[in-house]
């Protein structure tokens, strides 16, 4: 028998074959698909990740710039792939992975996913995706629903009306945010008379025709970076986007709100937009939304609220009321791709107003014609993938009360973690969850005690080594590969306004129990007492706080 090694050709044949489907089970496809399946669920097991191989190891897989003279025949590319990559990737459905906001899939969307995949619907038109655009305006219309909760009419008159956009689908909570801002933008830079607006003339004509001395986006300093993307891409400038200071429950300062709106437009710069979060990126918590709502009726700007990652909270009867005053917004961002369980690339913004949406239409000769239901008329993004499918089917499939489940368990069990975190001696809870999100640190008793005694001075010192020490723990935690948690920086008000570094956790996953939260600091505590210098550096720091005030 020979073993020499097969080599893939190319031929039209073989480049047909590409594009067919193959007939049986036991086909090569086949037989390579189910090993993928087998290896998948072997790969997603109890590590974070698979491999122990640092970044700069795993770019020398990645090293040729070349690309390939020769074919590959699909199932070696597969083992390849598998290896590379499947192998060297983060498991972001470990039940221990609860650092970020990217979490489990529900096993259904798998399937789904090749469905849609393999339609390969684009929903920028009518002509390449027929009942996916109807379905799409039936996601945005449930998705406005839930936000704002019109008539039936209402419904019926709107969702599939050529005139009228409920909202615009795209692929996250970054072109959901610009998109509104887009709208903002467009709306309030309108047509006037011989000014044809901004969308024609561009900025500059727009404010000397309007009188202005600028635009300004106002959102709390826990807003999120997209913000200053889009003021940028908008040509409004990153520096518009005016950071709001927050209390000590990170909340936006609704009396430092106020004052600012109040000295900018006695400066002339127009307010473009106040923009309320529901949900911080980095704490989890909520703004403050119908005092928000009255300053942007007074000043008469555009109201977003950025729910990119807390809006699925409105499925929640039981928690609903945290995003009391969200129905006032002129417009809201949602990813599905976060507490909704979609897959990335499920973003979308509704409008209050069906109609707002007009400031940004725009029309082609060969699609996207005047008149058409296209929906690529109303969208930043053009070729788009039929990802509303997916959100589509999670909203049946789950329902309204699987989500509240899965919502009110996640809120919960953060409370859990966080009494628990209370109950511990060596750790500090820095931030207290109002969704499923909270942020705490390794913090030994006695240098605890120092901190209560230490004057300005020493507690900067303290601090500085705990911001060593976090950092040391939670990359030691990373590499270990049994469970992750982030980190970040936050100001916190006890600390005399200082930036301290901090664990974040998102507790996004149905399946990370109490005895995985308790394992997790036990692994903390762990890690910290094998730090050879900052853990004994911050210790006799603190010894010589607590002597020296008591003597
Ligand atoms: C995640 C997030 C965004 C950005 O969304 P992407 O989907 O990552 O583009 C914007 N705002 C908030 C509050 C977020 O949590």
């Amino acid at each position: 028998m020979t073993t020499e090694k097969r080599a893939a050709k190319v031929s039209k044949a073989s480049l047909h074959r590409i594009f067919t489907i193959p007939e049986a089970p036991d086909s090569k496809l086949g037989i390579v698909e189910r090993e993928i399946s087998e290896n998948l669920a072997g790969f997603l097991g109890n590590h974070i990740a698979a491999s122990e191989r640092a970044l700069t190891d795993i770019e020398k897989d990645f090293a040729s710039s070349e690309i390939p003279e020769q074919p590959s025949f699909v199932s070696d590319h597969m083992h390849h792939l598998l290896d590379k990559v499947v192998a060297q990737s983060v498991h972001t459905s470990s039940p221990s992975f609860i650092g970020h906001m990217t979490s489990a899939l529900p096993y259904f969307i798998l399937p789904l996913s090749k469905l849609m995949v393999g339609l390969n619907q684009n929903l920028v038109k009518i002509e390449t995706s027929k009942a996916f655009t109807p379905l799409e305006r039936q996601v945005l219309g449930m998705m406005h629903r839930l936000v704002y909760q019109n008539s039936d009419d209402f419904y019926q008159s709107c969702m599939h009306s050529a005139s009228n956009s409920l909202g615009a689908f795209c692929s996250g909570g970054t072109i959901a945010n610009l998109t509104a801002l887009w709208v903002a933008r467009n709306n309030l830079l309108k047509p006037d008379g011989d000014f044809k607006g901004v969308a024609r003339e561009g900025l500059f004509s727009a404010l000397t025709h309007y009188g202005y001395k600028g635009l300004a986006v106002l959102v709390s300093d826990r807003g999120h970076y997209s913000l200053k993307k889009s003021a940028d891409v908008l040509g409004i400038g990153q520096d518009s986007v005016i950071a709001i200071p927050t209390d000590e429950n990170n909340k936006i300062d609704c009396q430092l709100l106020k004052a600012r709106c109040q000295a900018l437009t006695e400066q002339n710069i127009k307010i473009l937009s106040i923009v309320g979060v529901a949900g911080t990126t980095e704490t989890g918590n909520v703004d403050p939304l119908e005092e928000i709502a009255d300053i942007a009726e007074q000043y008469q700007c555009h109201f977003h609220v950025d729910a990119a990652w807390g809006g699925a909270t409105l499925l929640s009867n039981k928690y609903r009321h945290l995003m009391a005053g969200i129905d006032r917004a002129d417009s809201v961002t949602i990813d599905a791709h976060k507490q909704m369980y979609v897959p990335m690339g499920a973003g979308l913004v509704v409008f209050k107003n069906p109609a707002s949406v007009a400031a940004i239409e725009h029309h082609a000769e060969y699609i996207l014609r005047k008149g058409s239901k296209d929906l690529g008329s109303h969208t930043l993004e053009g070729s788009r993938p039929g990802m509303a499918m997916l959100v589509y089917a999670s909203l049946h499939i789950i329902s309204r009360p699987g989500y509240e489940m899965l919502i009110n368990q996640g809120i919960e069990k953060a409370q859990h973690f966080a009494n628990l975190i209370e109950q511990q001696a060596d750790f500090e809870l820095v931030t207290r969850p109002e969704l499923c999100l909270l942020t705490y640190r390794y913090v030994p008793e006695v240098v605890q005690t120092a901190l209560m005694k230490a004057n300005v001075e020493q507690r900067e010192q303290l601090n500085v080594l705990l911001d060593k020490l976090t950092k040391f723990i939670q990359k030691r935690q990373r590499e270990n590969g049994r469970s992750f948690v982030s980190r970040t920086r936050i100001e916190v008000s006890i600390y005399d306004g200082r930036k301290i570094l901090v664990f974040r956790v998102v507790l996004a996953n149905p399946l990370t129990s109490q005895d995985i939260l308790a394992d997790i600091l036990t692994e903390q505590l762990a890690l910290a007492k094998t730090s050879q210098t900052f853990l004994p550096e911050l210790l006799t720091l603190a010894e010589q706080v607590n002597v020296s005030k008591v003597g």
